[in-house]
């Protein structure tokens, strides 16, 4: 029955604007995400996060920097993004899924937006995923579990990325761009962004520097 589990994605209000000014080559073109919320249990599903994060966008041209929250500001940056990790972002071992956590919600991740801007302020919700993923994940040994765990929260930062980068609510057919995630997308092998999502994401690269001061985030 988990394999038909879907993961929502939705879209918040939240007071946030883009900053950006940055490099025209794609390749250059660098992504500051800062970290925010609750402390992770696991640091070592969090810096596999990064690691499949970093992999995932360099395919579409950015190169992932982070920052946490209480970092000062890189104006240097082609695009900031806040990121913020909801309740605890691990799975215990040797649990049954009916001592799974409480999620109040199917979210598993969304993004913040105001009329037709989408906003680089976006959450994961880790009780969610937890909920999900843990019948599999629970009698997996520690670091293999921290591992499918980091993964599948790199693809749903990625999927957020998506909505940032290329200003759109929209969706793609397949890929990490979806609407919907699977029990099995969160988990398996191989899951990443379409072809014609990833020219998406690279025609969104900023083009120009001008004036970074009128970027500036009015807050958050
Ligand atoms: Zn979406």
């Amino acid at each position: 029955m988990f394999a038909r589990l879907l993961a929502a994605f939705c879209l918040l209000n939240l007071a946030v604007v883009p900053c950006r000014a940055g490099s025209d080559d794609p390749a250059n073109s660098e992504l500051l995400l800062y970290l925010s919320g609750d402390l992770p249990q696991s640091l070592h599903a969090v810096d596999i996060m990064k690691s499949e994060l970093a992999s995932l966008m360099q395919s579409a041209g950015y190169r992932v920097a982070w920052r946490d929250s209480h970092s000062k500001t890189d104006s240097t940056a082609a695009t900031l993004v806040v990121v913020q990790l909801q309740g605890a972002c691990s799975v215990p071992a040797g649990s049954s899924a009916s001592d799974g956590p409480a999620a109040d919600t199917k979210t598993l991740a969304s993004t913040a937006v105001s009329d037709d801007v989408v906003l680089p302020f976006s959450i994961i919700n880790c009780a969610a995923l937890s909920r999900v993923v843990w019948p599999s994940l629970a009698q997996e040994p520690g670091a293999r579990r921290d591992f499918l765990y980091g993964r599948a929260m790199a693809r749903l930062l990625a999927h957020e990325l998506y909505h940032i980068l290329a200003n759109t609510r929209d969706h793609e057919r397949d890929g990490i761009a979806k609407s919907h995630f699977t029990f099995t997308d969160l988990l398996t092998e191989r899951f990443e962004f379409e072809h014609t999502t990833l020219a998406k994401l690279q025609r969104a690269v900023p083009e120009v520097v001008t004036d970074t001061a009128a970027d500036a985030p009015s807050g958050r």
